[in-house]
């Protein structure tokens, strides 16, 4: 098959849909694969890199477009972009459809089959393209805390492990899903002492479980969470309810109980955020205060570190792209109800019933 990747044009995206290792894979299969010039500098990867591992450099996406029966990316297509979807042609990438007529649309039109990130599932009922991405959040979270923390950016001017004869942070995780658990590890392995609350008893039991020793588990009762923010240094809000907007669990009136200088970071801030007083940010201004306690708020924070997050996602997806070039789409997704479960859009067709059901369209 003729595999292409482009250049990312959404703004601030520095991610590319496939990295040299899953090209040299994929020509090892003996597949071809067309990369558009410069498609991976944001993420440290050069035409030379593409080019030892087999690729073919392409002077412009609409070679890559017109050339390739699969594309292989990171974010949802741009309008000029759907403007290059042929009939047949295969589009494997993240489209979050759901909230996204415009784009819905476009692709429906174009007569291509959209296979979603977003919506392949594994056999643990989990979402085994975006779990990459919520480590890489996760991890990064304790981290633009502990920055945010710093005097100099408005924070109490704590440092989250402490020193000898000096108590170290308090960190507050709110959801200890797959964010929370990585964003608690990190915090721990920063020496602050770390609470991850959580409304799953069998979550908590697996986290005290496995990580005991880390961190402290508790029911994110509202009580208990009020207590708790009051006294943190940082609360990392990580709460996921798959297909509603975030629960708001930090509200406007219990900033005045923390201590000034305090760091909220909202990770769930893509769902709506975690707290009232929450708004998207970017990378390139991240914080803002509210009634003297720092918000960090950004809605694409593996962004910040495109290199490491490219990888991560490029390992989950291979195994997914490979199948899909060896076998064909048909084939591949007959073998693979996960993976079937990624196909959104087909020949015209809506063939994911919550993108159908939002939209109030026919599936
Ligand atoms: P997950 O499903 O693995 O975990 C969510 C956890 O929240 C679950 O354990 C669930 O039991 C818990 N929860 C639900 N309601 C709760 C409540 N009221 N109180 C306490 N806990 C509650 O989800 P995840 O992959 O960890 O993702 C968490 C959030 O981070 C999502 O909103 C996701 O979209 C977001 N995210 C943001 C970025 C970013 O760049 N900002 C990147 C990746 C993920």
């Amino acid at each position: 098959m003729k595999i292409g990747c482009v250049k990312e044009i959404k703004p601030q995206e520095f991610r590319v849909g496939m990295t040299p290792h899953a090209v040299h894979e994929a020509v090892a299969h003996g597949h071809t694969v067309l990369v558009e010039t410069d498609a991976g500098l944001g993420a440290g990867y050069s035409d030379a890199d593409y080019t030892a591992a087999g690729a073919v450099i392409a002077a412009d996406a609409a070679s890559v477009w017109g050339g390739a029966e699969m594309v292989v990316k990171v974010k949802e297509p741009q309008p000029q972009e759907r403007a290059l979807l042929s009939p047949g042609q295969v589009l494997f990438t993240y489209l979050h459809l759901a909230p996204d007529p415009a784009q819905t649309a476009d692709l429906v039109a174009s007569g291509a089959t959209c296979i979603a990130y977003e919506t392949v599932t594994d056999r643990m009922g989990g979402l085994p393209l975006l779990a990459p991405m919520s480590e890489v959040a996760g991890k990064l979270a304790p981290q633009v805390g502990a920055w945010a923390l710093q005097k100099a950016n408005g924070g109490r001017g704590v440092l989250m492990g402490g020193v000898p004869g000096v108590l170290p942070a308090k960190v507050l995780v709110i959801g200890g899903g797959v964010v929370g658990t990585q964003a608690a590890r990190v915090a721990a392995g920063m020496g602050a002492e770390v609470t991850v609350l959580d409304r799953s008893l069998p979550r908590l039991r697996h986290l005290d479980e496995v990580y005991g020793r880390d961190f402290r588990t508790g029911y994110a009762s509202a009580a208990l969470t009020a207590e708790l923010v009051a006294e943190a240094d940082l609360v990392i809000g990580a709460v996921l309810v798959p297909g509603a907007a975030a629960p708001k669990l930090v509200t406007r009136a219990m900033l005045s109980t923390m201590q000034p200088g305090a760091v909220l970071v909202d990770v769930a801030i893509d769902q709506g955020g975690c707290f009232e007083t929450s708004h998207p940010t970017t990378h390139h201004d991240p914080i803002f205060e509210v009634d003297g306690i720092v918000h960090y708020c950004v809605a694409n924070m593996p962004g910040a570190v495109a290199r490491t997050a490219t990888q991560a996602l490029g390992n989950a997806t291979l195994p997914f792209l490979l199948a899909l070039a060896n076998k064909g789409w048909r084939q591949a997704c007959a073998d693979d109800p996960h993976l079937m479960a990624g196909l959104n859009v087909h020949a015209g067709q809506i063939t994911c019933a919550p993108v159908a059901e939002e939209q109030g369209l026919p599936y």
